[in-house]
């Protein structure tokens, strides 16, 4: 049967590809793997043929054991690249986006600009701060890589300036709208660390930028780097069930706990436009029905849920698990984007911001039921996102001029 944009999304997260040998890759973005190692695949772009997308990006695994079992392989010459899916025989054409010339371009400490941030999909993301503090302690989330990778590919230390430098070659170049400033625990001063990387990125680069750290309990600082333009906070709650959190996020469990994840979540998105805020949850670990708890949690406090298929990595302690079956991440996105669709969230509103290492929000809007409400919501998501369009230009305006 042959599947639709965001099914075979979700099948390539699920099974992998197999890439032969004699099957071009010049030009193509290396595999990365950088941080908590779930982009560590192969950037690949499927376009749509439809008017609800045009195209969807994914990192598809295929360094794990378990992606050398996939059904679905790339063939193909450089100008016409399909992914064939051996089970039905279908063909799918893809592109595979090229690497920045940037990458390999030096900052003003003569550190290369890969070292400094990678594009994940269409957005630039940089790890700001140092080793996450759960690595020293043995405390590390059991999926995440992070502890091998930091210091080798990636630059253990970023400078304000590095990032600058790195931000505006990927404004410039690669046509960035969207800066992902990303690090794990840090006690609770990673909010202020982030503070002048904010600040020099509004003020010299013109970006939207989004935080990504684990919740601090003085949620004044949120407030602060609100004041510094933040457009978007994200919370990587991952698990709903406390067994699992506690199972599978030692370190997050016993520091931090799970409602602050919830607290922090609700604080920034009632200071934030709606949208702006998200709860990051990995699917295919605990069982989909706390998953979907999960996501109808994050939506109900007014952020959107962003949904990572769960991918054994190479490295970490959770590398020998089977990878999640595709039926069940199906249902789990169906039921991602019903929740988006009934409380109404505008999501996929931002320009040129496409996430290759979740299945979108917007994405899953390919497996919806055709119904009235659904048409209803596509058009009000199409209405709002005309309507932000001068609201986001200024957003994308330097605030000082270099
Ligand atoms: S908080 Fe967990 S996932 Fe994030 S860097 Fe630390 S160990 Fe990795």
């Amino acid at each position: 049967m042959r599947l639709n944009p965001c099914e075979l999304e979700i099948d390539l997260f699920c099974s992998g590809a197999r890439v032969p040998v004699d099957v071009p890759l010049d030009g193509a973005r290396g595999v990365r793997r950088t941080r908590a190692g779930l982009g560590s695949g192969l950037e690949l772009v499927i376009p749509t043929a439809s008017w609800l997308k045009p195209e969807i990006w994914v990192n598809v695994p295929v360094v794990e054991p378990f992606a050398e079992r996939s059904p679905f392989v790339l063939s193909g010459d450089a100008g016409a690249l399909e992914i064939l899916d051996e089970r039905s025989g279908e063909r799918y054409p893809v592109r595979i986006p090229r690497q920045p010339a940037w990458y390999d371009r030096l900052t003003s400490r003569d550190i290369e600009m890969s070292r400094i941030g990678v594009m994940q999909g269409t957005y630039l993301g940089i790890d700001i701060n140092p080793i996450c503090e759960f690595w020293d302690s043995g405390l590390n989330c059991r999926f995440c890589t992070t502890g091998e990778n930091v210091g080798g590919i990636e630059s253990a230390a970023k400078t304000v300036e590095d990032v600058v430098e790195t931000c505006w070659a990927a404004k410039a170049e690669s046509g960035v709208t969207f800066v992902h400033l990303n690090g794990g625990f840090q006690g609770s001063h990673a909010l202020e660390f982030a503070a002048p990387f904010v600040r020099a990125i509004k003020e010299e680069v013109g970006l939207l930028v989004g935080v990504q750290l684990t919740p601090e309990r003085d949620f004044s600082r949120y407030a602060r780097l609100i004041d510094l333009g933040v457009n978007h906070f994200s919370f990587c709650i991952e698990l709903l069930d406390p067994e699992w959190f506690a199972r599978v996020c030692p370190g997050k469990a016993r520091t931090l706990g799970q409602d602050l994840f919830f607290e922090a979540m609700e604080y920034c998105a009632s200071r934030l436009p709606r949208g702006a805020v998200s709860g990051e949850i990995i699917a295919g670990i605990e069982p989909i029905e706390s998953t979907i708890a999960g996501i109808e949690r994050i939506v109900s406090i007014g952020a959107f849920p962003t949904v990572c298929i769960f991918r054994p990595t190479t490295g970490s302690p959770m590398a020998d698990w089977a990878p999640p079956a595709y039926a069940e991440m199906r249902t789990v996105m169906a039921a991602m984007y019903d929740a988006c669709r009934r409380h109404r969230l505008p999501i996929g509103l931002a320009p040129n911001i496409e996430v290759s290492l979740v299945v979108n929000p917007d994405d899953a809007a390919f497996l919806a039921d055709r119904t009235l409400d659904f048409y209803t919501f596509e058009a009000w998501r199409r209405t709002l996102r005309v309507a932000a369009r001068p609201m986001f230009h200024r957003e994308l305006r330097a605030a000082v001029r270099r």
